[in-house]
């Protein structure tokens, strides 16, 4: 079943000195029970005001939004079902607990709000406090604990309400890194003991890459792409979502009867020019997929070395451009050596225009 379903959603805002931005762009997606999907993209993409919208903490412009089958925002139709009766857990950036109540409190907060029976409150905070690896610090106030216990505290408070969905916004994001692999185990490890659905907000690749099912690739309020992190890694389907997971060269290269050229060399790179394309176009690599070596392929050379903790770092000169390769090899060649190289699994992109002023625009509000 689908738990969540947006449907032509847009959230524009009217700004004092930009005049109207649109954070969201008619935006359609599924999300099934069950299910962590992630909403990933740089700032100022519009995560927030998606996860904010539906938590029902924002207004649409336009639109609906469906929770668990029922309609929880309409704008045509004026439904409006506030936050409370959403039937959501959610934890956000900001470590965003009480300072003047204690742990227990804290987490007792939502049930004594939704006026919960008093005998199932202790037990409920109790098994709470136990699954988030808070128990013992039921007295002890959030001032007095890390970053990382208060935002247990959050993610407690968020689950003994037992929702069906959990909205996360980049909750991790103030954490240190070693810290913050642990927690996405943690998160992991509640959603299946508890059974909740997960949206999970981070501009951090390699988080959504973890935790997902799905992920949904987020650009200037357009959706780019949703897939498997597999699917999103090895076919993006454009620049954008090529660059924003993993590491990417672009070079610029003319598709001349079906030969590859780079600009400036007469030798054609070894690769199979896709059918459709002609003219200038961009070709997109992986530095980790480029095979290196002495005798056969695409001749190159070595402009520079750089030895990393898992993997040599060559960048290579193709005429004035310059592509990355990584290779497990120490010492295979030095600056200044001719290479050959290979190109097993390239991928073709349009030579667009760049929207990089927009972006930097919508980064600075
Ligand atoms: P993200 O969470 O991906 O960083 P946001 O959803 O917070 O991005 O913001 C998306 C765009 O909407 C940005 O350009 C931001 O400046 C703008 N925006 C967000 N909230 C408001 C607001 N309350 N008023 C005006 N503009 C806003
Ligand atoms: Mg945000």
């Amino acid at each position: 079943m689908d738990q969540l379903v947006l449907s032509h959603v847009t959230k524009k805002y009217k700004t004092k000195t930009l005049g109207e931005v649109t954070a969201v762009k008619d935006i359609n997606v599924s999300v099934r029970e069950g299910e962590c999907f992630s909403i990933l993209g740089p700032s100022g993409c519009g995560k927030s005001t998606t996860l904010r919208m539906i938590a029902g903490f924002e207004d649409l412009s336009d639109g609906q939004i469906f929770l668990g089958g029922k309609i929880v925002s309409d704008k045509a139709k004026n439904i409006y079902v506030p936050p409370e009766h959403r039937g959501l857990g959610m934890v956000f950036q900001a470590f965003a607990v009480w300072p003047h109540m204690n742990v227990y409190n804290n987490v007792a907060f939502p049930l004594k709000v939704a006026k919960v029976p008093h005998s199932e409150i202790q037990p409920r905070v109790e098994a709470a406090l136990k699954h988030c690896n808070l128990d013992g610090l039921e007295k002890t106030f959030p001032s007095d604990l890390s970053g990382g216990q208060q935002q247990r505290i959050a993610l407690a408070r968020a689950i003994v309400t037992n929702p069906k969905v959990m909205l996360l916004d980049e909750p991790l994001s103030n954490l240190d890194p070693k810290l913050r692999e642990t927690m996405r185990f943690e998160i992991k490890k509640l959603q299946q003991e508890f059974n909740f659905t997960i949206i999970f907000v981070t501009h951090d690749q390699s988080e959504a890459m973890a935790l997902s099912n799905r992920m949904m690739v987020m650009d200037m309020g357009n959706i780019q792409q949703i897939g498997t992190p597999t699917e999103l890694y090895n076919k993006p389907v454009n620049k954008f979502v090529h660059s924003f997971l993993g590491q990417s060269n672009f070079t610029t290269v003319n598709i001349e009867d079906g030969r590859v050229f780079a600009k400036g060399i007469p030798q054609a790179i070894p690769v199979v020019a896709p059918k459709k394309m002609s003219g200038e176009v961009l070709l997109a690599t992986r530095p980790n997929t480029i095979e290196i070596n002495h005798k056969e392929g695409y001749k190159a050379k070595i402009v520079k070395r750089v030895f990393l903790t898992d993997f040599t770092e060559y960048l290579v000169g193709v005429g004035d451009q310059i592509l990355r390769v990584q290779t497990p090899h120490r010492n295979m060649f030095r600056q200044g050596d001719d290479c050959y190289l290979k190109f097993p699994s390239p991928m073709w992109y349009e030579k667009t225009e760049e929207n990089d002023r927009e972006r930097a625009k919508r980064q600075i509000i």
